[in-house]
């Protein structure tokens, strides 16, 4: 079933959201000192409209640093007073939400390990009833796309109709490069589900260290993702969460001004008609390209019939070689990588042998 929510653009939420929207600070507050030195070198950076520190933290484990908690929402309002930065944080649950509110937070968000369940998200969802502040919903731990989507079924129950969306990739099992595994192609159904919701990127949790991060946001541009979500921190290797994965404000600036954004679209009618004239000229090779694999296929379906009636095996092994080796020197002379040339020809040699299966079925069952 598609959802049906009314989502209201980001640029409702603040003026100028220029893209990608950049949200940055700390992954924790963890006092007064390190939020706003951390807020001011992030703010000279001038790139930054909003800024982020968790004041509640979800830890895995328990006698870790579990955040400030009340406190800090004072130190955020300083921020936002002398930088003018909005501010945001997450909320777990109604009390959380009633705090934020009452400090003037101005986007709340879901965290992962939130979004997983539904008693608490629509425990949050009820506290948010008449009230008119945008909340972004990071994706549950777990690559559940009805989860995520629930979640902001949810949270739009409630009257909220500013929503995001926050992509910060899931939790595997095995040990990957990852600290949480991107599977970007949620994202995009996301995206295709609800074309309006807008999508930000948290780079800093999907890399889990500073050396995959450029990578993580340029795919994330890439994607033509809203904006990106990066944990920075004055002194990010005395931090006291997600100590690897920040970065200093410095690094930050250096950071953004590494990944090239491009545009989601041209509008110029010269572009428009260029490209839709390549578009065609795409769609009518893809034509030419089916019709021939298609012939490809009944002739191999022929010579099925010729080697069932001369009682010889479907694999010729001799052949096969063959015709790799000469495809792969066709392809390497007209510039198709050998990866593709092999793997391409393994796909249409499976699928023959599939065709002239079914014809040895047919001469079994006749
Ligand atoms: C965070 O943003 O610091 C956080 C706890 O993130 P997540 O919910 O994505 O784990
Ligand atoms: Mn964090």
């Amino acid at each position: 079933m598609k959802p049906e929510l009314n989502i209201q653009p980001i640029d409702t939420w603040m003026p100028d959201p220029q893209k990608p929207v950049i949200i940055a600070g700390p992954c924790s507050a963890e006092n007064a000192d390190q939020v706003m030195t951390t807020a001011r070198g992030i703010a000279r950076l001038g790139k930054v409209k909003i800024f982020r520190a968790g004041i509640w933290k979800p830890r895995t484990r328990p006698n870790s640093f579990e955040g400030v908690g009340e406190e800090g929402l004072k130190w955020l309002k300083d921020v936002k007073e002398e930088t003018g930065m909005l501010l945001t944080t997450e909320v777990a649950n109604a009390e959380h939400v009633e705090l934020c509110l009452k400090y003037g937070i101005d986007i709340l968000w879901v965290g992962a390990r939130t979004t997983v369940n539904p008693f608490s998200v629509q425990n949050i969802a009820d506290a948010l009833k008449g009230v008119d502040v945008p909340v972004m919903v990071k994706n549950p731990i777990n690559p559940d796309l009805q989860l995520w989507i629930g979640a902001l079924e949810r949270i739009h129950g409630a009257g909220i109709t500013k929503l995001a969306a926050i992509h910060r990739g899931f939790s595997p099992f095995e040990k990957t490069p990852f600290r949480n595994v991107p599977k970007w192609e949620l994202a995009i159904e996301m995206r295709r589900t609800l074309p309006n919701l807008p999508m930000i990127c948290d780079p800093s949790h999907i890399a889990g260290s500073r050396e995959l991060l450029s990578y993580v946001c340029q795919k994330a541009m890439d994607l033509d993702m809203t904006g990106l979500m990066i944990e920075t921190h004055i002194q990010p290797r005395a931090a006291l969460s997600d100590a690897e994965q920040q970065v200093t404000p410095e690094d930050l600036g250096k950071l953004l001004s590494s990944i090239t954004v491009r545009k989601s679209s041209n509008e110029s009618i010269e572009f428009r008609s260029k490209l839709d004239q390549l578009r065609a000229e795409i769609d009518k090779l893809d034509d030419d390209l089916l019709h021939v694999l298609s012939t490809r296929m009944k002739v191999a379906e022929k010579i099925g019939e010729y080697k069932r009636d001369n009682e010889v095996t479907i694999l010729q092994l001799n052949r096969w070689e063959e015709i790799m080796n000469k495809r792969m020197e066709i392809g390497q002379a007209l510039g198709l990588s050998p990866d593709f040339t092999k793997q391409m020809y393994q796909m249409i040699h499976k699928e023959s042998i599939r065709k002239q299966e079914e014809i040895m079925n047919t001469a079994v069952k006749a």
